[in-house]
């Protein structure tokens, strides 16, 4: 878990003198950009910082067992915080929201949130793009109380098509058949097309790029669209090497054997993902390169932990504490305010600074922080 920053004295006044909130003169709707003139247009929030699986790469069984301190219900927001601060995202540009974690699909009652969400309006009266990032192992079970909720869209990780191979990468024997029944309830449910991403690892998984392809096609079709994420180097418990990264250009020359692709033009700013059509079949698959190219140059997004630090950056190593904030009385203008003053200074760009001499850059003895904590 990275270290917070205690925002509370962003609210006190230049000469110190009491406490108040700043003002950042930026009405609601206004676009706030940080120092590289990116938007705030995406908000992932993380709903849980528990998981039932232990994927290697994310949550590996030797450091998150028995003996790891999850964080207690009274740490976590509440549904009423989250949608609070959701609501000051929205005002401040925020356009989408992905709930992730952890294992979203764990937090008891998680449609009550989606239907609070679902209810937000921009300041222009538009309902936000509200999405999931789930391991599916609780989809076939959820996936129409969600749609009924207002979901709009779903993605569903999947590293493999191999059971065997697919068991050992979230070591703790889930089937590949039953995430399967989770993206067919989620398409019986209206999400089509349900995006599945697959973490590639060098070593572990490279050889299930073109069957997960050719599988998924044959039992989809059309209604899902397969994504490749370069192996990242993420918090710092997955013992992360460049050596396990398959690059994008790699896995693309692998689907090539399936058959030719066309690259299709990105359809928004901010866009993670390269994507590319088969010329046969007209499948679409996309290709996230946050390793080999990186994007930081149009990230437009921001994390709220399950604790309610903000994060600028999925490779930070610090947070902001807006639940203090909430939880010590602040009035939705302070709140509003720290949120541009904290995204006013924003000036990461972790992934374009990484070089392979350089495989880590958070600064000594400083933690960056875990993924399922701050969410994918
Ligand atoms: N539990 C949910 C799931 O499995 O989708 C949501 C949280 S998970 C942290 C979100 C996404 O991050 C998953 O697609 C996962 O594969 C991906 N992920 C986790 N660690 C990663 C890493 N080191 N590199 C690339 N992707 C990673």
């Amino acid at each position: 878990m990275g270290k917070t920053f205690a925002i509370n004295d962003l609210r006190r006044s230049p000469a110190g003198g009491g406490v108040r909130a700043p003002v950042s003169g930026l009405e609601p709707g206004q676009d706030r950009l940080d120092t590289l003139a990116r938007p705030l247009r995406d908000l992932r929030i993380s709903v849980t910082d528990r998981c039932n699986f232990r994927c290697s790469y994310c949550m590996p069984k030797e450091v998150f067992d028995h003996r790891h301190d999850f964080l207690p219900q009274t740490a976590l927001l509440s549904f009423e915080e989250i949608t609070r601060l959701a609501r000051l995202f929205a005002d401040a540009g925020t356009r989408k929201l992905r709930l992730t974690g952890g294992e979203p699909l764990l937090r008891k009652h998680l449609e009550h949130l989606v239907e609070m969400l679902a209810a937000l309006r921009t300041p222009a009266g538009e309902p936000l793009d509200l999405t999931l990032t789930t391991n599916g192992s609780l989809l076939a079970r959820k996936a129409a109380a969600l749609k009924a909720a207002g979901l709009k869209r779903v993605t569903v990780s999947l590293d493999a098509i191999d059971d065997a191979v697919f068991r050992r990468m979230n070591d703790v024997g889930f089937a590949v058949e039953d995430v399967l029944l989770g993206i067919d309830a989620a398409i019986a449910a209206g999400f089509a097309p349900v995006k599945v991403n697959m973490v590639v690892k060098k070593g572990t998984n490279d050889d299930q790029v073109a069957p997960l392809a050719r599988a998924l096609h044959a039992r989809y079709g059309h209604a899902v669209v397969l994504r490749f994420i370069e192996f990242m180097d993420v918090g710092s418990t997955n013992g992360w090497r460049l050596d396990d990264v398959l690059p994008s250009r790699d896995v693309l020359a692998r689907l090539r054997e399936i058959g030719p692709l066309t690259a299709l033009p990105a359809t928004s700013a901010g866009e993670t993902a390269q994507r590319w059509r088969f010329d046969d079949s007209g499948q679409e698959v996309g290709l996230v390169s946050s390793v080999t190219q990186a994007f930081c140059g149009s990230c437009n997004r921001a994390r709220l932990s399950t604790d309610g630090q903000l994060y600028l950056c999925l490779f930070a190593t610090h947070g902001h504490d807006l639940r203090a904030l909430l939880r010590g009385g602040a009035d939705d203008a302070a709140v509003a305010a720290t949120i541009d003053h904290v995204w006013s200074g924003r000036e990461d760009r972790y992934s374009a600074l990484r070089t392979a001499a350089t495989p880590t850059l958070a600064p000594a003895g400083e933690r960056r922080v875990e993924m399922h904590f701050i969410g994918g």
